[in-house]
């Protein structure tokens, strides 16, 4: 006889996992207990060796589906003759510091039962188990237990409750447990919002699907417009009616082989979709597809999720090859979340509503990822990924940090744990201001702590940085945005010795309150140095080149070529007055700030070839660029490489000269796409090679917006790691501004160590 303690941690609480112990110790023939505790799961079993081995060996081998092993500790104890096994009571103190799980998507037992006729919740919309089903989007504070999540508005059935209290059943302590008896409901309103109780719901949804029609469906995080993405007049009536929207809609199909039939799946892929998370993945699409070619115009790939929620399966399993699933929010607004609001809001967009009563506590949207050189990368993260922690080298004081303002997204420290919250959008409207104001005030009640530090952009403009002045007697510490990129790549992969950042975005306040954005910065959390940068340009109106690459092409085009501006295609599709105005700016230097924003120089190439001169959302015009290009060319643009006192300036002047001699030489636009991804990527690798050369550092991390495009991204790695060096890139954390967070975070909690150490 022996009998053995185990220290399991990570997500291991409130995912099944003590009934899964309980039902292992019998199966097996050893007694003992398990609990929480604040840690994660403490277990002591006792047995005969061999069936304590096997007892072992399956505790980390069969862990239920959403627990997250981080560590698992063993060690002998004295035997006391125990021979049953039992689930003992949580320590007070563990139930504080429970991590609560992220959604996730329906398990497959789950879904057996949905779709058995002779199960009680045959075709029942909201079937879940411990297992699978809401977790984060319905918390509403900690513990996590039935009375602090949305489903408090449901008191279970003496069924349901028997499965709850039931240490053999799948629904031992399952919080969102529910059946039709005594759970949450569908129901149907239509166009004017006027509830439509004599109808079925859900039958009434899939046959004004079928017939073209615009649903908003209430999903796990918040509401999605739908349409039979194969039936293109209603896709193209689903875009007029969003207006202003020219992004991708994001797809939704039953299972692989439907996605198959208008997509192209990897290995990679395939493991990316059908994982827990469900994300929105981006796949590259089939020429022969049936779908609307308004999915997804001026795009090679089209974003791609599985059902992850009961509904989603009724829904497809009907037919239909894909559905669109779009986010419904208008513009830059947050996704719709609440029923009053989405009736409100939506309406003039949906043809009606398909809801249900359970409430969605905090909004969520999907996720999205791609795969790049093999390693899934997330451009959004949120549902699904949303509150796990990721592990930071070092242990830190709590730190709340705000992010910036695109695509924001905020991060609390505990211990050596960082918890991004879900996507909160762009921080430009007071509505997202609520968004993040409200997931600040979440995050610090579900891990039970108030942070004493607060990290912020530097910009003093962005809401963030003026919410963070809102916080009473707390230290508030600005962050480089490039410095907290470079971090937050390093932080993401464990590392915390210094290396050089690639740092490529759209802009960012410089410590010289410039605008920033191609940066090769040296340092760690404890500091940078700025080692090189691409030229200063003009941003003709500020802002309004972000919105018009048009005016970053002419000012491209004048740094390279003075006032003797060649004759392009592009600036002939330009009001003669507006451009006269614009190049007496720059001359004037009139509400033209300087930057050195890499995503900019995307938007200026772009532009001269005539991809985009005018674009509605940061980042389209490079988007669209990375589309078009032809992956078998090799030719380069290059750049010109010159010392300026301490740093190295990049200039681009060789890059748009050799493109418009090759556009005036006739080659094609896909060609002059390539040959400027590719000469970026050889820019980098020579760059990359100077500083090393100078400071012996062969770590590189690659951060910033301009990562998410996969064809840089996959070059410059080859190219570095062919050169020797160390190349890390993000992949559970955006690249974007929505990874910023976890930088700002880490900066500012060593800077408050450092200080009370000394
Ligand atoms: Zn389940
Ligand atoms: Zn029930
Ligand atoms: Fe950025």
């Amino acid at each position: 006889m022996r009998r053995i303690h185990i220290d399991i941690e990570g997500i291991v609480q409130g995912v099944g996992f003590r009934p899964f112990v309980h039902q292992l110790a019998r199966r097996c023939g050893v007694g003992g207990w398990v609990l929480n505790d604040s840690r994660g799961l403490s277990i002591e079993a006792e047995g005969e060796g061999e069936a304590l081995a096997v007892f072992e060996a399956a505790l980390r081998e069969e862990a239920p589906p959403l627990a997250v092993i981080s560590s698992f500790a063993v060690r002998d104890c004295a035997p006391l003759g125990e021979t049953r096994f039992v689930i003992r009571a949580s320590a007070e103190d563990s139930i504080k510091k429970a991590q609560i799980a992220p959604d996730a998507f329906v398990c497959e037992d789950c879904l057996r039962e949905l779709f058995d006729p002779n199960d009680r919740r045959f075709r029942y919309p909201f079937i879940n188990c411990t297992n699978c089903g809401p977790r984060y989007t319905i918390v509403t504070a900690i513990p996590y237990d039935r009375p602090h999540t949305t489903m408090v508005d449901f008191p279970m059935c003496p069924d349901c409750r028997r499965e709850y209290e039931d240490p053999w059943s799948r629904r031992f302590h399952a919080q969102p447990n529910a059946c039709p008896a005594c759970g949450p409901r569908l129901s149907w309103r239509d166009r004017e919002g006027r509830l439509d109780e004599a109808t079925d719901p859900l039958a009434r949804a899939l046959d004004l699907l079928r017939r073209g029609g615009i649903v908003a469906v209430k999903g796990l995080g918040g509401y999605h417009l739908v349409v039979d993405a194969a039936n293109d007049a209603a896709v193209a009536e689903l875009r007029r009616r969003k207006a202003r929207d020219e992004k991708p809609f994001a797809l939704m199909s039953r299972d692989l082989d439907q996605v198959r039939r208008y997509a192209w799946i990897s290995d990679e892929e395939q493991r990316l979709l059908q994982g827990v998370e469900r994300p929105i993945v981006l796949l590259r699409r089939r020429e022969d597809h049936q779908l609307s070619a308004l999915v997804a115009p001026r795009n090679r790939f089209f974003g791609v999720m599985l059902p992850y929620t009961p509904l989603h399966h009724l829904l497809l399993a009907e037919g239909f090859t894909a559905l669109v699933m779009t986010s419904a929010n208008i513009s830059d607004e947050p996704i719709v979340f609440e029923d009053g609001e989405a009736l409100r809001r939506l309406s003039g967009i949906a043809d009606a509503y398909l809801l249900h009563d359970r409430r969605i506590h905090t909004r969520t949207d999907d996720s999205i990822a791609r795969i790049m050189a093999g390693r899934p990368v997330l451009m959004r993260r949120s549902r699904g990924y949303v509150p796990r922690g990721v592990f930071l080298p070092q242990t830190q004081e709590p730190v709340l940090a705000l992010g910036a303002e695109l695509k924001n997204c905020i991060c609390l420290t505990q211990d050596n744990r960082a918890f991004l919250s879900q996507h909160i959008g762009d921080l430009k409207n007071l509505e997202v201001l609520k968004g993040l104001e409200k997931s600040a005030a979440h995050l610090q009640d579900i891990l039970a702590l108030q942070p004493k530090v607060v990290a912020h952009d530097l910009h003093p403009d962005y809401l963030s940085t003026r919410y963070a002045e809102e916080f009473p007697g707390v230290r508030r510490i600005a962050v480089q945005h490039h410095h907290a990129h470079l971090v937050s790549c390093l932080a993401e992969n464990g590392r915390d010795e210094p290396a050089i950042g690639v740092i490529f975005d759209g802009i960012g306040y410089g410590s010289d309150g410039r605008i920033w954005g191609g940066e090769f910065l040296v340092g760690d959390a404890q500091g940078f140095r700025r080692a090189a940068h691409l030229a200063w340009l003009a941003m003709p109106g500020g802002d309004a080149a972000t919105r018009e690459p048009w005016r970053m092409a002419v000012s491209a085009l004048i740094h390279a070529y003075g006032e003797d501006l060649p004759d392009l295609p592009f600036l002939r599709e330009i009001n003669p007055s507006d451009l006269r105005l614009l190049r007496q700016m720059i001359a004037r230097g009139i509400n033209c700030p300087l930057t050195s924003s890499c995503g900019r120089l995307f938007d200026a190439v772009a532009a001269l070839l005539g991809v985009r001169l005018h674009v509605s959302y940061e980042g389209q015009a490079a988007l669209e660029l990375e589309q078009l290009i032809d992956e078998a060319e090799e030719g380069v643009y290059g750049f010109d490489l010159r010392p300026e006192g301490e740093q190295l300036v990049i200039d681009p002047a060789p890059l748009v000269r050799g493109l418009v001699n090759d556009l005036a030489g006739g080659l094609s636009i896909p060609v002059l796409g390539a040959r400027f991804h590719n000469g970026l990527a050889v820019m980098i690798r020579a760059v990359c090679t100077s500083i090393r050369d100078a400071s012996g550092l062969s770590l590189v991390a690659l951060s910033g917006g301009v990562f998410q495009n996969r064809c840089l991204t996959e070059k410059t790695q080859a190219l570095l790691s062919e050169a020797g060096f160390i190349v890390l890139c993000h992949s559970l954390v955006p690249p974007n501004d929505g990874g910023l967070a976890l930088g700002q975070a880490v900066i500012a909690g060593r800077q408050a160590g450092g200080l009370e150490e000394g």
